[in-house]
């Protein structure tokens, strides 16, 4: 099987530690910046950092429409914390008006668990995700507020919904790149594959 090509959206936020995820997950992992770059990767990861930020860059790079397209056109992506809330199709957060790519039929709460000072680890079971459960890294983390009938809800956190998939699309509220379990990071690599 040949191995897929998967680009991390390189805006903003640890897209470092997503390209090393990738590689340990067998897949070739690029930074993507430019629509050019875009076009020729299998699937997509959003990576976590800070959404307002990178939905502004996403505007500035020319970045929002080839994205938007690609993921209408059923290309696999994975939003993680930040990247979660860019594939909301709609944000609850009074003060801000940013706007997201979309392509998941949710509501997402930013910063739902709290400050920065009240992130917190936790061990969080996957649905899908062999081998018990993964350690959820939550930083200024959002969570689901309400989903859609398409998606499917792979995890919750204290009765909040932190994991999600909607055909294409995956989404977590915390960050599976800044452990050494890699599982998730397997999981997309497979979705990509499969959608080749
Ligand atoms: N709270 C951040 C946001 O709204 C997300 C934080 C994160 O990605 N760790 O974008």
């Amino acid at each position: 099987m040949t191995t897929p090509v998967i680009g991390v959206l390189a805006l903003q936020g640890d897209v470092r530690e997503h390209l090393i995820a990738l590689a340990t997950a067998d897949a070739l992992a690029r930074p993507v910046r430019r629509p050019e770059e875009l076009a020729e990767v299998d699937g997509l990861v959003i990576p976590g950092g800070e959404s307002t930020t990178i939905s502004k860059l996403a505007d500035l790079f020319g970045m929002r429409e080839p994205v938007r397209e690609r993921i209408a056109a059923g290309m696999p992506v994975y939003g993680t914390c930040a990247g979660m809330i860019m594939l909301a199709d709609k944000i609850l957060d009074p003060r801000s008006d940013q706007e997201s790519f979309g392509g998941i039929d949710m509501i997402v709460r930013r910063n739902a668990f709290g400050r920065q000072n009240e992130s917190f680890e936790s061990a969080v079971e996957v649905a899908g995700v062999a081998g018990g459960p993964v350690e959820g890294v939550f930083i200024r983390a959002p969570w689901v507020e309400s989903v859609g009938a398409r998606v499917e809800v792979l995890a919750e956190h204290e009765g909040h919904i932190v994991a999600v998939r909607q055909d294409n699309a995956l989404a977590t509220s915390f960050h599976p790149e800044l452990t050494g379990d890699h599982r998730l990071h397997a999981y997309f690599t497979d979705m990509v594959r499969a959608g080749r």
